[in-house]
């Protein structure tokens, strides 16, 4: 098709999401239900699939290019759908330009080291897409939340006390800018769900057997930490959004809707490179047809 699809006209879906100066972000701002108007679910499935399509499109070139690398974050409170919003955006894309690691609790190798290491292990290659679900983020967010888990990290004594949290806002940000200045393009995502969606879902998760693996009784205990991780969320939001590693907050009440924003999010992102794919010069152009006068010859 001549010009741009549908999908690339329609205005920037993840437009209003997109936190790039956290100065003044205020999490109750995003209303996690809102869809922007859109009420038709079978709408929002086509445009997702065209934007899926796009998206498949531009990673070939980058992978091709082998240039720039993207750097995709997600982080959530549980059953935000975190993990069908990576399955459904990544569905179109060639597995081999993609890598997609889960950050658990830490284990005690990890322990032993400094909190960016082991996501730093895990970094994209240049030319292709790496999916964090969940990532350094944790570090103050879970564990500023349960401060139990920061004992366990063994900081020396003087290291681990009074705004501990503003310096690992200061590091991480650190590490994102020389990330991005290495032609890393990093995006990051928080799922924002409400408390009562939350509930339906954990309540789906126990009434319908095929769910019944999903679910986890600690899930259901940190609702008591809701409004902690809420203020961790949005104070991590404010010191570490920038233009280079922006935040999306992404309603996340509608899964339909939370896919479209992010697809749309890293569509767009995407688009901004020069990415096309490599020119072939003179002497490869000849090297070509060598090869194939030799082929034809064969038969
Ligand atoms: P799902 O539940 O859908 O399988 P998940 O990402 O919630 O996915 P879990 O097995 O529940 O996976 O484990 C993730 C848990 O590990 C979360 O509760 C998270 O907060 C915790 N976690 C991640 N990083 C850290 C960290 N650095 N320190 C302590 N806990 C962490
Ligand atoms: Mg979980």
């Amino acid at each position: 098709m001549a010009g741009k699809s549908k999908a690339t006209r329609s205005a920037p879906l993840s437009a209003p999401y997109r936190v790039t100066d956290g100065s003044t972000f205020r999490l109750k701002e995003i209303d996690p239900g809102d869809t922007r108007g859109m009420k038709d679910k079978k709408k929002a499935q086509d445009a997702l699939a065209a934007g899926i399509e796009e998206l498949a499109d531009l990673q070939e070139k980058l992978y091709a290019q082998n240039r720039w690398g993207v750097l995709l974050i997600f982080q959530a409170m549980d059953a935000a759908g975190k993990d069908s919003a990576i399955e459904h955006v990544m569905s179109g894309i060639n597995p081999q330009g993609c890598q997609v690691f889960s950050f658990k609790a830490p284990s005690a190798e990890e322990l032993d080291h400094d909190f960016l290491w082991r996501t730093s292990r895990c970094l994209p290659e240049r030319g292709r897409l790496g999916i964090f679900n969940r990532s350094y983020y944790e570090e103050v967010l879970v564990v500023r939340v349960h401060p139990a888990f920061l004992d366990g990290q063994r900081l020396p004594t003087g290291l681990g006390g009074k705004g501990i949290w503003k310096r690992r806002f200061e590091d991480i940000a650190a590490f994102e800018r020389y990330f991005a200045r290495q032609g890393f393009v990093i995006l990051k995502f928080f799922l924002h769900v409400s408390k009562d969606e939350q509930r339906e879902r954990f309540l789906d998760r126990i009434e319908q057997p095929e769910k019944n693996w999903k679910f986890a009784m600690a899930d259901v205990e940190e609702r008591a930490h809701w409004d902690d991780y809420m203020a961790a969320y949005e104070d991590m939001i404010r010191h570490t959004a920038a233009e280079h590693a922006p935040w999306f907050v992404v309603p996340a009440d509608n899964k339909w809707f939370t896919r479209l924003v992010v697809a749309d999010a890293i569509r767009r992102a995407l688009e901004k490179l020069d990415l096309t794919f490599p020119q072939v010069g003179g002497a490869r152009k000849k090297e070509l047809a060598a090869a194939r006068e030799a082929l034809l010859a064969e038969t």
